[in-house]
């Protein structure tokens, strides 16, 4: 493919402190810059970085060079020697194909093809929505490599139209080489706004414009859940973004949803997405407010739903906000117990990867107690199989299924 010009690459030789080096030992894929004590010429975005073995000299990985972030080399490649070229882009997303495989045996044709570091293509994301696939890249390593890593792509994924997003990070950096975020760098896009398909359900995203690459995938396990549990149910779905849990909810027979966002855009949606199925008979309202206050609000409205499910955004950006994280998950999982009827289901996500799963869980549930309810533990899922998990940073999402009592 001929998106960008040829951009030529060279290749770097470094060695790492002791701490950095047993990190990658363990295939962990950042080289942050100060951990690097000798390289022997300066690098320029996504030449192909070799790191050596302080004291034998041996070959430990290989990966890319980004001048512009503090992790400073992204690995893609550890143990033996190897060689990065097209043979080995094309393998690893082949690889990245197979595990999706079977995923797209079901009534899925939305997926996430390549998962950054957990695919071993770190800041590189791949998205599928029906025919259209969005490549979103949060690193300049990546555009060396693009013509070819677009072709690989297009052929494994059998797409007709790529979209190219790019990070706002990228956006706010030098040279992109007239590549915009947004841009049709494959095919044809007729409508930004695109229609796939869930477990059987519909739904559209915004490739152009929509949050990420346009949907949040990752939950599409959960939502499926949602949907098997909802049968005559009412359910309210907090933090609804586009309504993927309240679509599925309705889909699955429930009687009455309501989504609570604090975006009237993403309800817009989320209305949208409603229309497009067949919904068997349940009625859907919306609420546009801010969770935390649209919640009380219920409670002391005396209002009980039979199924209520809360997935907030990452509230833990950064490592100082942890505190304040946490804080939010504890305020949520009370204000959510109180809403659920006697015997109902109380759906608790949080997608902070640093909130590790076991302080998030343990959180959830010491809140649930402490409105005076107990509950059982019905399910504790993970990712879904297009988002694998290769090293600590890589999980993020974790969803408890609670019945309270
Ligand atoms: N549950 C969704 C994804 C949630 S994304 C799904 O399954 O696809 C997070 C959503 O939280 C966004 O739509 C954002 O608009 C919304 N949001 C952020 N802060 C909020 C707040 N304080 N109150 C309510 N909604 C909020």
């Amino acid at each position: 493919m001929n998106i960008i010009p040829n951009i030529p690459i060279k290749t770097i030789a470094i060695k790492l402190k002791p701490s950095a080096e047993k990190m990658v030992k363990r295939r962990h894929p950042w080289i942050f810059e100060d951990s690097i004590i000798k390289q022997n010429k300066e690098g320029n975005a996504g030449d192909l970085v070799v790191v050596y073995d302080n004291k034998k000299n041996n070959f430990l990985a290989c990966g890319l060079y980004d001048p512009y972030s503090p992790i400073r080399v992204k690995l893609l490649h550890y143990g033996k020697p190897t060689k990065i070229n097209e043979g080995w882009f094309e393998e690893t997303i082949f690889k990245a194909y197979k595990l999706r495989i079977p995923l797209l045996d079901t009534d899925t044709n939305s997926y996430r093809l390549v998962f950054g570091e957990n695919d071993y293509l770190p800041g590189c994301i791949v998205d599928v929505y029906n025919q259209v696939l969005v490549i979103k890249l949060y690193s300049q390593i990546w555009f060396p490599y693009l013509n070819y890593i677009v072709e690989y792509l297009v052929a494994i994924s059998g797409c007709s139209t790529v979209v190219l997003r790019l990070s706002r990070l990228l956006q706010s950096k030098g040279v992109l080489y007239d590549l915009k975020d947004g841009q049709v760098i494959f095919g044809i896009l007729e409508d930004e706004v695109v229609v796939f398909r869930e477990h059987g359900v519909l739904f559209s995203a915004n490739v152009i414009k929509g949050h990420k690459t346009g949907y949040f995938l990752d939950h599409r396990h959960n939502r499926k859940r949602v949907g098997e549990l909802s049968q005559e149910k009412t359910v309210l779905d907090v933090f609804s973004y586009a309504g993927g849990f309240s679509v599925h909810a309705l889909a699955g027979g429930a009687k009455e949803v309501v989504s609570l966002d604090i975006s009237k855009q993403a309800l817009d949606m989320a209305k949208e997405n409603v229309n497009l199925n067949r919904i068997p008979y349940g009625k859907h309202k919306v609420i546009v407010a801010d969770a935390f206050e649209g919640l009380q609000n219920m409670i002391n409205a005396k209002k009980k739903f039979d199924i209520v499910v809360i997935d907030p955004p990452s509230f833990a950006k950064r490592e100082n906000e942890i505190d304040k994280a946490k804080n939010c998950y504890a305020r949520l999982a009370r204000l959510g117990a109180q809403l659920v009827v006697h015997n109902g289901l109380l759906i608790l996500a949080s997608c902070s990867s640093r909130v590790v799963k076991e302080d998030f869980f343990k959180i959830s549930e010491d809140n649930i107690l402490d409105t005076g309810k107990t509950f059982k533990v019905l399910e504790k899922t993970t990712h879904d199989i297009d988002h694998p998990i290769n090293f600590a940073e890589g999980a993020y999402l974790k969803c408890g299924y609670y019945r309270v009592f």
